[in-house]
């Protein structure tokens, strides 16, 4: 049997379900492979086609062909010195290529929140964001965002923790409308049934306001939550806090938003970063409201994290209720979200490769 050599072979991580039963089918081989395949690997995190159940036939096409290739974690980092095991991990993920992002195990009442790089880098340039300081490298395929997710499940096994990862945020390195094929795809194996089968309300991707992104996410509607950075309802404010709003302006940006159909009791999540001095005012949060209160939001307000070099500060505890409160008194639900991480630049807008 000729085996081919793992660099061209394909990533399994980079099929959906539907993939792999059109591969099979291809190949004259049962479908039905798909789903023990499917199971086997994503439920038990097991990596071989070496299965019960699956045909001499299927198991020699899947040896030769398709490889169980995962990013390696080079370094994992934990928020406290502490050996308590729920803890926010920051890992460090290498590639093939020597291209390395980073990816956030959050704990959340005994489960897991799990933040993903979309990019190596980013484009964006946001002046708050440690990302934003590297600058643009490469987008990452499907298999390398399945991949931070495979990775850190087989982690979790492997130091024997059991809760499971609940939830999937895009909020890592880049900007995920901008790699949207990758990003579309690794969904569906998050979502399927027979993948990682989390719930729709279950997935989160977040936006600085990629036009382009969220016109595609409108004519053909992606199934999980948005999140669009606002930050600020002032466009020069926002423009400085985030440039690609210089050609995607904020109005243009809601009224794509507004036409993006939610199912029934879904919300926009809307974050605001917020940095004294600049945007944490009453009259912010006032502009903030009237601004977006007919769009189902739902407010995040995200104090801002520093990081070496930064000359923005952190609101005071203070203003952060203040702002709240007049949010909250237009009826939108409103919550702070208390940074986890921020000791090992784990937290939003502080990682980097
Ligand atoms: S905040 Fe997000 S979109 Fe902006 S530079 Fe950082 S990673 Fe990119």
């Amino acid at each position: 049997m000729e085996v081919k050599a793992d660099q061209i072979k394909t990533n399994f991580f980079s099929l959906s379900f539907k993939d792999l039963q059109n591969l099979l089918k291809s190949q004259n081989l049962k479908e039905a492979g798909a789903s023990l395949l499917f199971n086997y690997v994503y439920k038990k995190l097991e990596f071989s086609p070496e299965i019960p159940n699956l045909s001499k036939e299927t198991k020699t096409f899947l040896i030769e062909n398709i490889t169980f290739s995962l990013p390696r974690i080079t370094q994992t980092q934990k928020n406290t010195a502490s050996i308590v095991k729920q803890d926010t991990t920051k890992f460090l993920m290498a590639f093939p290529d020597g291209r390395r992002v980073e990816s956030v195990l959050i704990p959340f009442q005994g489960k897991y929140t799990l933040c993903l790089s979309s990019q190596v880098g980013c484009a964006m340039n946001c002046s708050f964001c440690y990302t934003g300081t590297q600058g643009f490298d490469r987008h990452l395929s499907t298999e390398e965002i399945v991949g931070q997710v495979v990775s850190a499940l087989s982690w979790l096994k492997e130091i024997g923790i059991k809760e499971r990862v609940s939830n999937i945020v895009f909020m890592g390195q880049g900007e995920p409308l901008h790699n949207m094929s990758a990003v579309r795809k690794a969904c569906e194996v998050f979502l399927s049934q027979n993948g990682l089968s989390l719930g729709r309300e279950k997935i989160t991707i977040s936006t600085a306001g990629y036009l382009p992104g969220l016109k595609d996410w409108l004519s053909d509607p992606l199934p999980v939550n948005l999140a669009l950075s606002l930050h600020s309802p002032n466009d020069n404010i926002r423009s400085e806090l985030i440039p690609l709003n210089r050609k995607y302006p904020l109005r243009e940006i809601l009224s794509v938003i507004q036409k993006i159909p939610l199912e029934k009791k879904r919300f926009v999540t809307f974050e605001v970063l917020l940095i004294e001095g600049l945007n944490d005012s009453i009259s912010f949060a006032h502009e903030t409201a009237q601004l977006i209160k007919d769009l189902n939001p739902l407010i995040n307000l995200i104090p801002f994290n520093p990081f070496p070099g930064t000359t923005y500060t952190r609101p005071s505890d203070k203003a952060i209720e203040e702002y709240k409160k007049v949010t909250e008194s237009y009826g939108i639900a409103t919550m702070v979200r208390r940074t986890k991480g921020d000791a090992i630049l784990a937290a939003c807008g502080q990682l980097k490769s």
